[in-house]
């Protein structure tokens, strides 16, 4: 039974061209920045993760295995994660929602086993029941994207501490962003930069993605997507290529930008097949839940 504060909406809402490519939420703050580009094979995330200075350092990403399924995701110290993959190419990434205000209840649950709970669902069916089986209310608010290889879906859960809301995106390329600086001002400036990226040759290439990822534009600060500010930087850059018989994470350490070309990489088979058996045999209703 789900508490009562915990309403669940389905929510087709209706997105205008420029926002599918660059959304920046009408001014609702989130954390790092996340871009999705599909291919005829799978899809490429690249996500830079922004964070205080002061906060240790993850660690990189590993293999490991839970529940028949083989995982990728980095790692906090204390064994959170903010992306992770698994091997159906069900993927998951968290980004902080600071414009919602923040009262969870005690004692607190760090956001960071949000992922690495989930990421052994197949599909968007599982993940709803699995959010609300959460501590949602000793949470902070978050926003958790799903990319969902054989739905061709990318579905967008918010929990604001009051309701979790899902939404559906098109499989088409997206980008979120987040600033603790200006945040408005800073997801309109990153999401014409995305704009403009697009229009250059060889858009939507890995190489175009890690440069877009290492954007000093409009110059080296808060507004830039690859982020330096005195309290607080972008600290590593997660990117994940799903396709061709493989799930492939390589994980650099600090901002694209620090002279390093050094990347952990971490590969596992595509078992498209663990999926098929729970791919949805109609539609799949949109309406309110209760
Ligand atoms: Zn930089």
């Amino acid at each position: 039974m789900r508490p009562a504060a915990v309403r669940g909406k389905l929510l087709a809402g209706k997105i205008s061209r420029a926002d599918r490519m660059c959304s920046y939420d009408g001014g609702r703050e989130v954390m790092c920045t996340l871009s999705f580009i599909p291919n005829s094979q799978g899809f490429y995330i690249g996500m830079n993760r922004d964070e205080s200075v002061r906060r240790v350092t993850a660690n990189s990403p590993e293999v490991s295995y839970r529940d028949g399924h083989g995982l990728l995701y980095p790692a906090e110290p204390s064994g959170g994660t903010w992306i992770g993959v698994n091997d159906t190419g069900f993927c998951l990434a968290l980004i902080n929602w600071h414009a919602v205000s923040s009262h969870p209840e005690r004692p607190l649950v760090s956001r960071g086993t949000v992922v690495k709970t989930l990421i052994i669902s197949q599909s968007s069916d599982q993940l709803f029941p699995a959010i609300e089986g959460l501590p949602l209310r000793r949470m902070p608010p978050f926003r958790l994207i799903a990319f969902l290889l054989l739905e061709r879906a990318v579905d967008e859960f918010r929990w604001n501490q009051i309701e979790l809301s899902q939404q559906r995106h098109e499989w088409e390329a997206r980008h979120w962003f987040s600033s603790g600086f200006d945040e408005p001002a800073v997801q309109q400036r990153r999401a014409k930069l995305c704009r403009t990226a697009w229009d250059r040759p060889q858009a939507g290439s890995l190489n175009w993605l890690r440069q877009l990822h290492a954007s000093h534009s409009p110059a080296p600060g808060p507004f830039s997507i690859c982020m330096h500010r005195k309290d607080a930087a972008t600290v590593s850059y997660t990117e994940i290529v799903v396709g061709s018989g493989t799930v492939l994470m390589k994980y650099h350490h600090g901002p694209l930008c620090n002279g390093s070309t050094d990347f952990v990489e971490r590969i596992i088979s595509l078992h498209k097949e663990k999926m098929d058996c729970t791919r949805p045999q109609s539609g799949r209703k949109l309406g309110v839940r209760h």
